[in-house]
């Protein structure tokens, strides 16, 4: 089927069609909305290269299917919203959603009393835990964190697909999305081992984290992006990432100039054809690959102090 939608056929294979009967039956809305409600709008944001991608689809949260099974908590929840309309929002599949973005409350990845996953289908209402049968959809108004866990959703996705970005600088290009999933690649790398336990054996990858560490996550990505490019520099310089932590990833350009900043590494080759500055340069490119790079890093560091 060529003309099938990528993120339906992706999002298929982790929301087969039993469960989207079963949010039609409590949205009442139809199987062709509830179809209509995945990822398709967000294709032109998405990059080519993705949709080859087998198992996990980027940035959408892995729910691990695995027969009737979850494996993965990667089904999250506004109480607020599950309290105020009773079905699981879109946008909670998306792994850098972490707080509602209605609420500003944190979003929670399994239920508060018994810690299992949430499995919609398993359970008697779509708002309560399928394991204790408690709700999900309440608060415990005594919760003295209650005020630390609000706070404002980073990047958000309207219902058109349109990803919005309280980053200071403009992400707002076609391939917004992945800058800042590569961006994460590399904090995941850097940071994930202590932000979580609970991958024992596991991959480590962003779609995989729980909410907790995707949370801290998102978190460093902020400090990365908040005063750009000292910001980057500061992080990456910090924890001795080089340019080899970015190969096979392809940046925008205002990016890959400042990765280009960073010291080599042992190896580098990725698809990103860096600009050419001089004819020299452009010469020492086809004698020695290696020594064009040096050149060409110091190049855009002098560049960079101005001059
Ligand atoms: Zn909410
Ligand atoms: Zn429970």
């Amino acid at each position: 089927m060529p003309s099938t939608p990528i993120w339906d056929r992706d999002i298929d294979r982790y929301t087969p069609a039993k469960l989207n009967e079963k949010l039609s039956i409590y949205s009442g809305e139809s199987i062709e909305t509830i179809e209509s409600m995945t990822f398709r709008k967000m294709q032109k944001n998405v990059p080519s290269n993705w949709l080859d991608v087998e198992a996990i689809t980027p940035m959408i949260l892995s729910i691990g299917i695995h027969g009737r099974s979850r494996n993965n908590f990667g089904l999250q929840y506004c109480p607020y919203c599950l309290g105020e309309n009773p079905y699981f929002r879109k946008h909670w599949r998306f792994a850098f959603y972490t707080y509602c973005d209605r609420h500003s409350f944190q979003l929670l990845d399994a239920c508060q009393y018994c810690e299992e996953k949430i499995i919609p289908h398993k359970s008697e209402r779509v708002d309560l835990c399928w394991s204790c049968n408690r709700s999900l959809s309440l608060i415990r108004p005594n919760d003295t964190n209650f005020l630390s866990l609000r706070r404002n959703q980073l990047l958000t996705v309207s219902s058109e697909g349109v990803v919005g970005c309280n980053l200071s600088i403009d992400f707002s290009t076609t391939n917004f999305l992945r800058n800042i999933r590569n961006l994460i690649k590399v904090i995941v790398e850097v940071d994930g081992g202590e932000l979580t336990s609970s991958l024992k054996g596991k991959k480590l990858q962003y779609e995989l984290l729980r909410v907790d560490a995707r949370r801290k996550i998102t978190k460093i990505l902020e400090e990365v992006m908040a005063e750009w490019p000292v910001s980057f520099h500061k992080y990456m310089v910090g924890n001795n990432v080089t340019q080899r932590k970015f190969e096979r990833s392809v940046f925008d350009e205002f990016i890959m100039r400042e990765i280009d900043k960073l010291p080599v590494g042992r190896k580098v080759y990725r698809a990103y054809n860096p600009v050419v500055y001089t004819q020299e340069l452009r010469n020492l490119k086809r004698r020695s690959k290696s020594q064009y790079r040096v050149d060409r890093a110091n190049l855009l560091l002098k560049d960079c102090n101005g001059g």
